[in-house]
């Protein structure tokens, strides 16, 4: 055991704490990542639990993602600090000229877990454990990589069939141990919502049935930290990385007609984000081709508006192309689309994602639109530790006392 902690706890003990108030004191903070679930969805009957927790703590209006409104680079925002140009995951789908032998996809566990990927950015565990602290993380991206030569106490390949209930029965068995072998920092990821709000779109029923369930393994988290008297020591984050929008299969936009002038061009990401390489001397007559059709910007990634953050790093294609909100950019048209998407403007309501903090030091607070780059100042407040160099800034971390 760490001196200085048993010190403590023989200081503890002298005054008359006992050992088992001690195990229940040691503050524990709880990030959950509901993927893909908007604000709007609370408001359906599918979520007493959540709203509870949001009526008892913070409570914001949307939780409006970094650019790209994408899973893996802004979860890895939420906990780095940094925009997508300065951690390196800048989409679901990546090539790189310095890893060329390597597609990195979600369906890659050896890309996902190639460390390559992954050097630009040191995520909040790796920090936490510079300050003799540890993670247990049940999915994050970035959690199944060893970044500096590390990783979190406690992590799980991904494992996509995993139900939500499972998931947090995992979880709790992790944090079942004595306060020393207890981690100070966990991570939950959920992935139905998102799921069933791809596949039936997000004003389903189908939808309503996922935030149901989420929201009973949320309610029997709290169960399982009440029966192991942690709750009241307990901070939840609980935050979803975007919104989701509807697609009808007709708002197709036709990417390799637009294209097809230029074979050798080849779209490396497709959907409301799509984006190619382009040799430079071809890029201003093909940007005014791809001008021609209404629904969607494109841009050379070294001119897409500031407001994005995005443009400079080497993994982003050199002509990005973004879909207005309802639209998809396809290769094949003649596809059904996807019926919900995201990967829109962060700016549009309907890309907006929820966030809820609710703890000791959180105040009852119904707030604005936060940024969900600004979680991570958060979470150091919470964990007391210093921040790695970051672009957040301390809107939400200023919201909680001392
Ligand atoms: P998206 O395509 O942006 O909707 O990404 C959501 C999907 O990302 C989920 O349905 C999962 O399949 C996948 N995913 C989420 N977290 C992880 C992870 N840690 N490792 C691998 N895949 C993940
Ligand atoms: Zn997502
Ligand atoms: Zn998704």
């Amino acid at each position: 055991m760490h001196k200085i902690l048993r010190l403590f706890i023989v200081i503890w003990l002298t005054q008359g704490t006992s050992y088992a108030q001690y195990e229940a004191l040691k503050p524990l903070t709880i990030l959950i990542s509901i993927d893909g679930f908007k604000p709007e969805y609370l408001n359906r009957g599918h979520s007493k639990t959540l709203l509870q927790l949001g009526e008892q703590g913070l409570l914001a209006k949307g939780l409006q993602s970094t650019f790209p409104s994408i899973t893996f680079p802004n979860h890895y925002s939420i906990v780095t600090g940094l925009h997508a140009d300065h951690h390196g995951i800048v989409n679901n789908t990546m090539y790189d000229p310095q890893i060329p032998n390597q597609v990195f996809m979600l369906s890659s566990p050896e890309a996902i877990t190639n460390p390559k990927w992954w050097t630009e950015a040191e995520p909040i565990w790796i920090t936490l454990s510079k300050h003799n602290k540890t993670a247990s993380t049940l999915f994050w991206p970035g959690t199944e990589v060893s970044i500096q030569g590390k990783q979190p106490m406690d992590w799980l390949p991904y494992e996509h069939s995993m139900t939500s209930i499972q998931r947090v029965d995992k979880l709790l068995s992790w944090l079942d141990r004595p306060a020393t072998q207890r981690a100070d920092f966990v991570t939950l990821y959920f992935s139905e919502v998102d799921t069933v709000g791809h596949g039936f779109g997000p004003n389903s029923n189908e939808v309503n049935g996922a935030v149901q369930r989420v929201d009973d393994a949320i309610h029997r988290l709290i169960k399982g930290l009440e029966q192991m008297n942690l709750l009241k020591n307990t901070s939840l984050v609980i935050v979803s990385d975007h919104g989701m929008a509807e697609v009808p299969n007709q708002n197709q936009i036709n990417g390799s007609q637009l294209t097809k002038q230029y074979p050798h061009l080849k779209w490396e990401w497709l959907g409301p984000l799509a984006g190619f390489q382009a040799p430079k001397e071809q890029r201003a007559e093909i940007l005014k081709t791809l001008s021609t059709e209404p629904r969607m910007k494109c841009w050379e990634k070294s001119a897409l508006p500031q407001s994005f953050n995005f443009g400079t790093h080497r993994r982003i294609p050199d002509i990005v192309c973004l879909a207005d909100i309802g639209w998809t950019i396809s290769a094949n048209i003649n596809n059904k689309t996807i019926p919900g998407q995201h990967g829109y403007n962060p700016n549009e309501q309907d890309m907006h994602g929820l966030l809820i903090v609710n703890g000791p030091r959180i105040k009852p607070q119904a707030i604005g639109i936060a940024q969900s780059i600004d979680v991570y100042l958060l979470l150091c407040e919470l964990l007391s530790i210093p921040p790695h160099t970051n672009d957040a800034s301390r809107a939400l971390a200023d919201l909680i006392s001392h």
